[in-house]
């Protein structure tokens, strides 16, 4: 077997490469895939905090490098999903612990026995980054619709596109809020595909639930009902080859949606939806 092995990253920082690796983690391995997460952000690990996983690191990725310990026995297995585990990120000062060669070579002996190998990409350009993509044939972009976040997402796309082993790249617009699209105070979906001209594999609602899972160390996507949840779901549905439709976010929520509802009624059309009736 030769699992895929995909490289979660963004250029600008806090835009949510963690989150969307945990959640997509959690998503393929729940759809019955075997996944493990490599945590590559050296010094800043959270990866093991939003699976709540933090007390049961012995070993970590440096550990592995450093012959301290075989790889097998640096996995961590997930509390609740068998086919789930993470390889995490040492805690150590030292950013250049890990190099290139030395990921690349475990990607390979994990993309042995799990279908899926997902690197979690520290926030820049720098030789972190460099590190991170070193065992990948594919990339997720994430990014916010945010100028700043935008550019920087257009600066990793080039970089990729210059890497011949990265075979794929597609983009995660995440944090979008429909209402404030809506009064054009946020760029839409659309035109952040149209600037950065790339494929767009999902898109995430801003969703305060994620605050909350976060800190009870519970991805997003174990919560019922939750809007990032199943935006989540779709994109490990997405990355397994199934045509799932986008959820339509520009579609009105909450009071805006209830005033809609009710223009609709009383046959007012739409201003968020004005070619519907
Ligand atoms: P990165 O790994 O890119 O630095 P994180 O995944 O750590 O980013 O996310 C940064 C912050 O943004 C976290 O506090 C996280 O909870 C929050 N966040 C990420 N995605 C969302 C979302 N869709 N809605 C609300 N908050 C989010
Ligand atoms: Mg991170």
């Amino acid at each position: 077997m030769t699992g895929r092995v995909i490289v979660i990253t963004s250029g600008k920082g806090g835009v949510g490469k963690t989150t969307t690796s945990a959640n997509i983690g959690t998503a393929l391995a729940k759809s019955g895939s075997s996944v493990v997460l490599v945590d590559t952000d050296i010094g800043l690990r959270n990866l093991d905090l939003l699976l709540g996983l933090e007390n049961r690191i012995v070993y970590t990725l440096v550990d592995v490098v450093e012959e301290r310990c075989k790889l097998k026995q640096a996995l961590v297995k997930d509390k609740k999903n068998p086919n789930l585990c993470l390889l995490a990120a040492a805690q150590t000062r030292d950013k250049s612990a890990v190099s290139a060669e030395q990921l690349k070579s475990i990607c390979e002996q994990l993309q042995e026995d799990y279908d899926f190998v997902l690197v979690d990409c520290p926030a820049g350009i720098e030789e972190g980054f460099k590190t991170a993509i070193s065992g990948a044939t594919e990339a997720i972009v994430v990014t916010t619709p945010e100028m700043s976040a935008v550019r920087d997402a257009d600066r990793i796309i080039g970089l990729l596109e210059a890497k011949e082993e990265i075979k794929s790249y597609k983009l995660l617009v995440n944090r979008v809020r429909p209402n404030m699209v809506q009064t054009n105070d946020m760029m839409s979906v659309e035109d952040v595909c149209d600037i950065l001209s790339c494929d767009l594999i999902g898109v995430i609602p801003e969703d305060t639930g994620i605050i909350t899972s976060t800190n009870r160390g519970e991805p997003i996507v174990n919560v019922e009902d939750s809007p990032a949840g199943q935006a989540y779901i779709n994109v490990a549905r997405r990355i397994k080859g199934e045509e799932v439709p986008f959820m339509d976010i520009n579609q009105p929520t909450g009071f805006a949606a209830f005033i809609d509802k009710i223009k609709k009624i009383f046959g007012v059309k739409s201003k968020a939806n004005p070619d519907k009736e």
